[in-house]
């Protein structure tokens, strides 16, 4: 059977995210690491290829997302779903307008969607302007944001700078009317020279009536949440089946690089339920990394057989600042990358075979270590975030994996996940 829908994501958690979603609607679906040098083995009907595109070069992007696109062509995709953050990231280089724009080309088609809403977790288009739960985008913390910084809330105007089609909106009072009224204004949009359209969507309502009006449609470009409403168009039903994984065995840690308000309180509830928890400080790796590796190593060891341990480098934006001060942020942020992946490949040396990583950076740092390709998506712990499955390596057994972009997550998600594992 060849892959019904075939998915191009510019970071790997949101790749997991969009994962999630299909399988929630029934889907069975594989994530694989990059663009796969060989053909997809084992049957699935959407494959997610995740790349690290949405900070790169525009050009280096348009490269990866073409040789993903011909890669999911070859498995036999029926439509191409380009995934970006339900915020939106990207600057007036792109990515997000130039990769839609050579996707389009390739696939000669002359109209698509653009829509990051995702109501699940609070991201909602409204008159084609971008809410962050109660506020508006360039309100939301997003403004700040050190590679991205997202100051509009206006998708029309912000795509509108990246591309070289013209921009439209598709507004709440025609998604309410439904697929026949969301398709007629599609049509009326085309005429009019509009190649791409910005949709409204403020509940997972409009996204379900969102999707049967994108049947067919040779693209589409969303965040996760026009994935919900997908499924559906090729005959499949939301069903347990599809989130089956195999079962979980050995020990279970977290490893967490995410300095997000989120992670910050997810490490803070782990510690205060007693749990056993190492603090790595990014300065002390600077004298001796392998040294402090092999420290939390030792400490981990004793004590994963009593249950999970979390090792963090989690710190509030102040001791960030000051640590980026000293070292510089990228360098400071490979510093610890490097060593928190270390330490996730020896914590399944030691037999952990349940890991869940907080941070997109440090979650592609670790699953690299890792020497992970690819892997099956299996049931969701929070919105955004699903157990993963990752057969044998040539390492050791399996593993059990949860990828945690930083802001998603209950404030309990360190220990809720495994009790969703059990
Ligand atoms: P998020 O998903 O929250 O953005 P990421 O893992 O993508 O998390 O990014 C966090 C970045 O901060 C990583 O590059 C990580 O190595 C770096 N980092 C983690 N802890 C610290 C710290 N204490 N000081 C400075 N940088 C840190």
């Amino acid at each position: 059977m060849p892959v019904l829908l075939g998915c191009i994501a510019d970071d790997f958690t949101g790749a997991t995210d969009l994962a999630n979603n299909l399988v929630r609607a029934g889907m069975r679906v594989v994530q694989t690491m990059g663009v796969p040098s060989s053909a997809l083995a084992g049957e699935v009907d959407a494959v997610v290829v995740a790349l690290k595109s949405r900070t790169i070069d525009a050009a280096e992007a348009v490269a990866q997302s073409l040789a993903a696109l011909q890669w999911l062509q070859a498995q036999g995709a029926q439509q191409i779903y380009f995934k970006y953050c339900s915020t939106f990231d990207s600057s007036p280089r792109g990515n997000i307008g130039p990769v839609t724009d050579a996707l389009m080309a390739a696939l000669g088609c002359d109209f698509t969607v653009a829509t990051p809403a995702f109501p699940d977790n609070g991201r909602t288009v409204f008159k084609g302007y971008l809410f962050v739960g109660q506020v508006l985008l360039n309100e939301s913390g997003m403004q700040n944001h050190p590679l991205t910084p997202m100051t509009d809330a206006n998708l029309v105007r912000v795509l509108q700078a990246q591309t070289s089609h013209k921009v439209g909106l598709i507004d709440h009072t025609v998604v309410a009317r439904g697929p026949g009224a969301i398709r007629e204004q599609m049509l009326a949009l085309r005429q009019e020279g509009v190649g791409v359209a910005v949709v409204d969507a403020t509940s997972n309502d409009d996204l379900l009536r969102l999707g049967p009006a994108l049947q067919g449609m040779a693209l589409v470009t969303a965040g996760s949440g026009v994935a919900i409403g997908l499924p559906a168009n090729f005959g499949i039903k939301p069903s347990q089946g599809a989130s089956q994984l195999p079962v979980a065995r050995g020990w279970a840690a977290v490893v967490s690089g995410s300095c997000s308000v989120a992670t910050n309180q997810q490490v803070a509830c782990f510690k205060a339920a007693g749990l056993p928890a190492f603090e790595l400080d990014p300065l002390r790796l600077l004298d001796d990394q392998a040294g402090l590796v092999q420290q939390v190593l030792a400490w981990a060891a004793p004590r994963l057989p009593q249950g999970p341990v979390l090792v963090y480098s989690s710190a509030p934006a102040d001791a960030v600042a000051q640590v980026q001060r000293r070292l510089g942020a990228a360098a400071a942020g490979s510093l610890v990358e490097q060593a928190l992946a270390s330490i996730a490949q020896g914590l399944v040396a030691l037999g952990v075979q349940r890991l869940v990583v907080a941070g997109g950076e440090t979650s592609g740092a670790c699953v690299q270590a890792l020497g992970i390709s690819q892997l099956q998506i299996g049931p969701q712990i929070d919105p955004g975030v699903p157990w993963c499955y990752a057969a044998p390596q040539a390492a050791g057994g399996d593993l059990h994996l949860a990828l945690k972009s930083g802001n998603f997550g209950a404030v309990d998600f360190f220990t809720k996940a495994f009790a969703v594992l059990a």
